[in-house]
């Protein structure tokens, strides 16, 4: 730290993202990214946009996705605000209502606490469940800008659409901000509530579902006043804040509405079948209906598993906090990663019950 930097960000904790090695190769189920390729047109992007057309900056409005997001979602474009990724634009959401203070669960997307912190809000931190699900009664009445992740990282619990308007609808005059990166793998989203609920603030991402964590893309959907609201922040920041690659390769995404459905899909099954397998060898999860798992053996800490995959070349985060040390969270990638995956941790449990007997 210098001496010049501003004394209110002295105790400032960052974020700290998930690892991304650079040297030796891993099985990569630590960040929750897609293991498929991006839609077939995206990728075309790569080679048009790459050359002449990064000379010029991109439209500032964004208006060629938009466009297509709102005719994909039945909304207009006036409905839809467009992020680098969408942490840019829970930032923004910091911004513009962090005034009201806010509130969101104690173990969630970490990324809340340092926005909160960085916005200097002291957040109410709302306590999940014995069981890790979250307590939507909690979220009743509160006077303060709510922020949900559904489902919830990284325990994967979602709520319902019934829980989600319970809140909506007796917090009237705060903004709910449901995070739903994680929605397309199964959970319910509050989309169909947006035309009665003025309070809804969707925020959705390309990094997950649609492949391009790298491309740096969020969305928002909202009424057209709270999208004013968010425009105002980001046009105060960093109007081009989406590169034009990023817009470019969005749209071809968003066009291929098969390969989409094939990927969700697939990730799905292999989820569904993973568990099944961590089941049979003994392991405890939580219902997760996100593209990871997260899991715990009845006879293992959770930094032990964390360790002896990580020695074995398969990389899923460990959280080293009082509730969940003992979980890991693994990231379902291709069917074939997740092979590797259940036999090193056979290994490691086989090791483990070896040394016991010694
Ligand atoms: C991954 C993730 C994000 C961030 O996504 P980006 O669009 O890559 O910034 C936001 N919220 C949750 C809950 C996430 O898991």
């Amino acid at each position: 730290m210098s001496r010049f930097l501003d004394a209110r960000y002295a105790s400032l904790e960052a974020y700290v993202p998930g690892e991304q090695p650079q040297g030796r190769r891993y099985i990569k189920l630590n960040t929750n990214e897609s293991p498929f390729a991006p839609a077939p047109g995206a990728a075309a992007c790569l080679c048009e946009e790459a050359a002449g057309a990064q000379r010029l900056y991109p439209d500032p409005q964004g208006m060629g996705l938009r466009k297509k997001l709102a005719e994909a979602f039945r909304l207009k474009p006036e409905n839809i605000l467009l992020g680098n990724g969408s942490d840019d634009i829970l930032h923004f959401a910091f911004m513009a209502y962090g005034g009201a203070g806010v509130a969101f669960a104690d173990i969630s997307y970490g990324f809340y606490k340092v926005f909160a912190a960085l916005r200097g809000i002291e957040p109410l931190l709302l306590p999940l469940c014995e069981d890790l699900r979250m307590d939507a009664a909690a979220y009743h009445g509160l006077h303060k800008t709510i922020c949900i992740a559904n489902p919830n990282a990284p325990t994967g619990e979602a709520l319902s659409l019934t829980q989600i308007e319970g809140i909506l609808a007796t917090n009237p005059d705060n903004v709910v901000l449901l995070d739903e990166a994680y929605v397309d793998f199964g959970a319910q989203s509050a989309l169909p509530l947006l035309s009665r609920y003025e309070n809804l603030l969707i925020v959705r991402t390309f990094s997950k579902s649609r492949s391009l964590a790298g491309a740096r893309l969020g969305f928002a959907m909202a009424h057209p006043a709270v999208i004013e609201d968010l425009e105002k922040m980001r046009c105060s920041t960093n109007p081009y804040n989406v590169s034009r690659l990023s817009l470019a390769m969005g749209e071809a995404s968003i066009e291929d509405m098969a390969y989409f459905e094939a990927c969700r899909k697939k990730i799905m099954e292999t989820r569904a079948y993973t568990a099944q397998r961590l089941k049979e060898m003994g392991f405890g999860m939580t219902n997760s209906l996100a593209n990871f798992l997260f899991i715990r053996h009845p006879d293992m800490g959770g930094r032990e598993i964390y360790e002896g995959l990580r020695e074995k070349g398969v990389l899923v985060r460990h959280f080293d906090t009082p509730r969940l040390r003992d979980y890991n969270r693994v990231s379902v990638g291709a069917r074939e990663e997740m092979e590797v995956f259940l036999s090193r941790l056979e290994e490691i449990i086989a090791e483990r019950t070896g040394k016991g007997n010694a």
